[in-house]
This record gives C-alpha cells, structure tokens and sequence, in this order.
C-alpha cells in the first residue's frame, strides 16, 4: 500500500435497528453516512395499530450527527412509508423511530451533545462552534425543555449540576440545564427548565 493511503478503521454505528447503505466524506471533510431501517412495521398515525412499511419511502432525510473525529457528520435515510388498510380512507404515515423526531433537523444523541456544549456558554457561542443556525441550538433546546426524564438511564443522583444557559439574544431569559454526573463521568442531562430569572 502506498505510503501517502491513511490507514482505514472501522466501528459500529451507534444507532440502533438500521444498516449502512454508504458512507462518504465530502471535499470539505463532512461525513455522510446513508442508512436505511430494518423495522418494517410502524404505528398507524390514525388508529394506532402496527402496520406493514409496504408503501414506499418518503423524501431523503439528512440529520446532523454527533461529530467523528472532529467532522461535521450527517446520517441520511429515506423513511419508510406504511399504508393502513383498515382505516377509513386508507390513510398513509411515515414511520418514526427512536433516535430522531421528525421535527427535528438533528438526531437525539446530537440534541443531547448540544445541551453539554451549551452548559456555561450560549446559544450563540454554541452555534458559533457547531457551525449551526441560532435558530436550530434555540430548536434543539427548546425541544429538551421539560421533556420527561429516563429514569432508567440514570444510575447516579449524587452529583446533579444546574447551569444556567442564555436564551433570547440581549435579553435577560434564561434556561436552567439540569445535569447528573454518573459513575463512569458521563454527564447526562435531565431536563432543562424554563424561565429562569438571573440572580443578580
Ligand atoms: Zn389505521
């Protein structure tokens, strides 16, 4: 092999219940990696009840990932598209799955990133960096904002943290991060609160 070809490694992707169709690193050094899903079943938008992915794929997807080695990273992926049959009109739905919310440009293991970069710092500053819209950090941490808590994943309640995180350009509207640093130093985040006045 000659001297000038990097050497190559390989990991696993760390979302579930997909496979990798492509992976590619544009001029300008971003990763995209084009997935595909291997659930065949979703939930009826109407009635509720699982049905077959048999009815095609919905536009392409691209949601910003976390970084891999130190590069902006993007996972594609065309949803799959179910038709339900025993509701009136045969309605149609895009499935959904767990590591991304269809309002969402980001997948959540992102979404979670960014909530620890903007602990100490500001939604500017943290868009700044992340090379992202005001308005996608704003989104992202509007998302997070009293959502329900994972009791599940928390082993450790002795260390909790409140930041407080700048909200609204040049006004004094404040997000309050709650943290909970766990055994292995991993910070995860709880919950952010709403309207926090600054102490002063
Ligand atoms: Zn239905």
């Amino acid at each position: 092999m000659p001297i000038s070809t990097p050497a190559q490694i390989s990991f696993p992707l760390d979302i579930p219940q997909v496979d990798v169709l492509a992976t590619e690193q544009t001029r300008d050094g971003k990763f995209i990696i084009t997935v595909e899903s291997r659930r065949d079943t979703t939930r009826c938008g109407v009635c509720k009840q699982e049905i077959a992915c048999k009815y095609g794929h919905g536009q392409i997807v691209r949601l910003r990932h976390l970084p891999i080695l130190g590069q902006e990273t993007y996972i594609e992926i065309r949803p799959r598209r179910a038709q339900c049959t025993t509701c009136q009109h045969a309605p149609t739905t895009t499935q959904t799955l767990p590591w991304y919310d269809q309002r969402s440009p980001h997948t959540k293991a992102y979404e979670k990133y960014l909530m620890k970069q903007l602990i100490g710092s500001t939604v500017a500053d943290v868009s700044l960096k992340e090379n992202l819209g005001y308005d996608a950090v704003l989104g992202a941490l509007e998302r997070q904002v009293e959502d329900e808590i994972n009791w599940n994943d928390v082993q450790n309640l002795g260390s909790i943290g409140i930041d407080e995180v700048a909200h609204k350009k040049g006004r004094k509207s404040y997000r309050a991060v709650v943290t909970a640093r766990q055994d292995d130093g991993s910070v995860i985040i709880l919950t952010v609160l709403k309207d926090r006045k600054k102490r002063r």
